[in-house]
Formats: C-alpha cells, sequence, structure tokens
C-alpha cells in the first residue's frame, strides 16, 4: 500500500541540491515517486485517499545516515579487555540487539559493521531482517582476518586470540582460505581484514607495518570473491592501503598514514575510503573528561592531525569518502556520534556540508547494499529522516537528537521513543583494574 511523506525541502543524498518537494510515494519499502515542486507546472494532486505518513512542512526530509563502521558487538567497551574477554556470545548477541535499536532512533538507518566477536554482527542482522529487533539496514563481518603482527591479536602470542576475541589469528595462507570459508558459511556480507597493525608495531615513517604479504590479501580477497562476497579491510599504513589497492579490497578504512603518492594511488584505483575520525576526534576532544591519559591524547592528536592533512589531499583528488565512526567503544556509544563525522569532514577536510551528507548517504550506501540504499530515488529503500533543521547549512544540527521528527525504515516509522533506553553495565564486563594509576605513599602524606 502506498503512503506519503508531503512537503518540506528534500536532500535526495545524490549530492543534488535541496529542493522544495510536493510529495514522496513509498510503495513495497521503496521509494515510489518523488515529486518536486515546479514552479512552471501545476502541483500533482494527491490520491482523495491518499494515507499520509508524514507531512514534512518546514522540515528537511533526506536519507537516513549511514554509518559504514560501526561494532555492533563492541558493547561500548573500555578496553581491549573488556571488547575481547569479558561477556559470552549469548549475552553480547542480546546486547548487540538492544544497542541497535539506538542506532536507528539516532537517526542511523544503515550501518556497515566491520567485524567483531563471535559472530554476533551477523546474529543481530538476521534479527533485524526478521524483525525481532529494531535496528538498521545491516551488512555484517565476522572476525577480522590478522596475523601476528596485525590488529586484533592483541594479546600476547602465549594467549594468542580468544575465542570470544574479534580477531581471527592466521597462521598461513590454508589458514586465510579457510578462515574466509568458515566465515562465508556462517552469513558474512563482507570479509574484514586487519591489513595493518596495532600502534605497537608502528614504523618509524608512522603507521604499522602491514600485517599480510601483499600476495596473502590477494588470496582472501579474491576467496572473498569467489563467494559471491566482499572484503574490506582496516589500513593505517600507506603500504598497507597499497598493499590492498593491489589486491583489489572493495573498501579501505583509515588511511590516516598515506603519503601523497600512496593516496594518489588510491584515487586512480577507484577504491572507496572510510576515514572514521570520530573516534580519533572523541579522544583528542574530550578524552580528557574520561579518563583518556595524557599521552594517548597527544598520540591520538597526532594521528588526526597527520591523517586530515591527507585526506584534504585525498578529497581534492577525486577519493571517494565515506563516513564511519567506530561507534561501539566507550569514547563513541552507540547512537550519539555518528553525524559527528560529517561535522568533521565539513570542518576538517574542507567539504562542503552537501558534501559530506553525500558520503553519509549514497557513498556509504556502498558498504551496506550498493545502488539499493542512501538515495531517495525511485527503486531505492525508503530508509528517510525527517529533521527540524537545514543540515546543507548547518551540518551539526544532525548530531541533535531533538530534532528527530520521524524516521522510516523500509517504509515504516520508527518508534522514537521506547519505555526504556538505558543499560546497566554488568561487572563482568569490565576489566578488573584497580586503580588508573599508583597510589605513592608520598602523594598521601604530602610529601616529597
Ligand atoms: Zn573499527
Amino acid at each position: 500500500m502506498s503512503r506519503y511523506i508531503t512537503h518540506g525541502m528534500l536532500i535526495d543524498g545524490s549530492g543534488a541540491p535541496p529542493q522544495p518537494l510536493q510529495w514522496l510515494r513509498m510503495d513495497e519499502g521503496r521509494i515510489a515517486e518523488v515529486r518536486l515542486v515546479d514552479d512552471a507546472a501545476a502541483p500533482v494532486p494527491l490520491p482523495a485517499d491518499a494515507d499520509i505518513a508524514f507531512d514534512a512542512t518546514g522540515l528537511t526530509v533526506m536519507p537516513g545516515l549511514i554509518d559504514a563502521h560501526c561494532h555492533l558487538s563492541y558493547g561500548e567497551a573500555r578496553s581491549i579487555e573488556e571488547q575481547d574477554l569479558y561477556g559470552s556470545a549469548e549475552y553480547r548477541a542480546l546486547r548487540a540487539g538492544w544497542h541497535a535499536g539506538k542506532v536507528l532512533r539516532s537517526g542511523v538507518t544503515s550501518v556497515s559493521d566491520p567485524g567483531g566477536s563471535w559472530n554476533v554482527a551477523v546474529a543481530v542482522r538476521d534479527a533485524i531482517r526478521a524483525g525481532i529487533v529494531d535496528g538498521p539496514r545491516m551488512s555484517a563481518a565476522g572476525k577480522y582476518l590478522t596475523t601476528q603482527t596485525g590488529l586484533a591479536d592483541y594479546f600476547p602470542s602465549w594467549v594468542g586470540t580468544p575465542p570470544s576475541g574479534v580477531g581471527a589469528l592466521t597462521h598461513d595462507v590454508s589458514q586465510m582460505l579457510t578462515e574466509v570459508r568458515r566465515q562465508v558459511k556462517n552469513g558474512v556480507d563482507f570479509v574484514k581484514v586487519a591489513a595493518s597493525g596495532e600502534s605497537s608495531t608502528l614504523t618509524p615513517g608512522g603507521g604499522s607495518v602491514p600485517a599480510f604479504r601483499s600476495e596473502e590479501l590477494k588470496v582472501i580477497v579474491d576467496e572473498a570473491h569467489r563467494h559471491g562476497r566482499r572484503a574490506a579491510a582496516h589500513a593505517r599504513s600507506g603500504v598497507a592501503v597499497v598493499d590492498c589497492i593491489d589486491a583489489g579490497m572493495d573498501w579501505i578504512m583509515h588511511g590516516d598514514y598515506m603519503t601523497q603518492a600512496q593516496c594518489d594511488r588510491l584515487a586512480a584505483s577507484g577504491i572507496p575510503l572510510c576515514p572514521t575520525l570520530t573516534f580519533m576526534a572523541n579522544i583528542a576532544d574530550y578524552g580528557h573528561l574520561v579518563g583518556c591519559s595524557a599521552g594517548r591524547i597527544e598520540r591520538i592528536r597526532h594521528t588526526f592531525e597527520t591523517a586530515i592533512k591527507v585526506l584534504r589531499h585525498a578529497y581534492r583528488n577525486g577519493v571517494t569518502l565515506i563516513t564511519g565512526t567506530d561507534s561501539g567503544f566507550s569514547i563513541t556509544p552507540f547512537g550519539q556520534w555518528h553525524a559527528r563525522e560529517l561535522e568533521i569532514f565539513v570542518e576538517h577536510i574542507g567539504m562542503t556540508p552537501l558534501e559530506a551528507i553525500t558520503c553519509a548517504t549514497r557513498n556509504a550506501g556502498f558498504t551496506v547494499d550498493p545502488g539499493q540504499v542512501g538515495v531517495l530515488a525511485p527503486g531505492m529503500w525508503a530508509d528517510i529522516l525527517v529533521i527540524d533543521g537545514d543540515p546543507a547549512r548547518d551540518i551539526r544540527v544532525l548530531q541533535e537528537q531533538h530534532r528527530v521528527r520521524a524516521i522510516f525504515k523500509a517504509a515504516r516509522a520508527v518508534d522514537l521513543h521506547p519505555a526504556r533506553d538505558a543499560i546497566e553495565r554488568w561487572p563482568w564486563e569490565r576489566v578488573m583494574t584497580v586503580s588508573a594509576t599508583e597510589l605513592h605513599w608520598h602523594s598521601v602524606r604530602g610529601t616529597q
């Protein structure tokens, strides 16, 4: 049955400038027709019995935002131990379902979940599709394929990657192939690869060592593609970015330490980049409010500043950028920071607000359901955000929750006011930190 959204200003997500909307018709979960106000022609009247889902007079109608980097299984982790060790698979899946509702109610109608613990993202995606829990449209990866020099092999070599952790440690090509097949069998939409490492393996030039040899990456990507799945990579090091390009990776996250030449390779490849700056910006700007150490704040601020220099070059030279936030940590709780990435794109990369919106709609849709989501045009999913404000003028309005007037996912209105929106943290979720720093006898006695 057709339903209509009427009036308001339409930002269709394609990059086209805002235009006054007559009405938009939704049918079978999809956009069926869009009628703009045409000063030269008479308005096209609605049928007498039209079912008006929302009158958006004075408001902005736009695609729901898309966060291409959101880890639903992480449970707002305060530490790697909390992310990788505490909480059963069952508890994590239920918790992720709860968090998915918060993400959706914040105006994010799609996320790409690039890796997490157990097979939680796949389970939540399926539960959302089945209508068991409310949440955004999702594309899901499983555990990150990694090596002993890659991200997600967090613990000492005598521990390895725990079954509850986000990494799948692979030592050789045969194990890589087996892991890809296992993940495909278990329902991933794409394979996540930790193509570069943690800060403990930083190279002198910045970034971290590539965790895989380029021929290994090729095998992984090829195997994912052979099974009709895609592959995406975490790569902070510029060398790792180039290896990912050569391997035919479908999209790349971070890229902070690319040189301009490596960045130009990325532009020529046409492979999109999801820089994921919000996580770093939150630590740099607000980390002092939540107990991040001064040293860590400084280190992250330096990486952020390094990244935005090359990202400005990337954007000017035609790299397709996608919004993502790394929501799922305690510094990026679900449903709160997804739209900050757009503000960062405007403020630090030099985009217009409309260009940033396109990164969060059409461009990010590529990571979820290519060509089906992110633009309000006939045939696309009717995933729609109605907001009080003009984000094409002030991008920050997208972060103000009280401005959200309506959200539709597949043409169905989302309940914006659930009975309860906060959960308690359970003791077993936290690392057993005794104290943040040492309690010295002298600091108690006030002597030196
Ligand atoms: Zn991430």
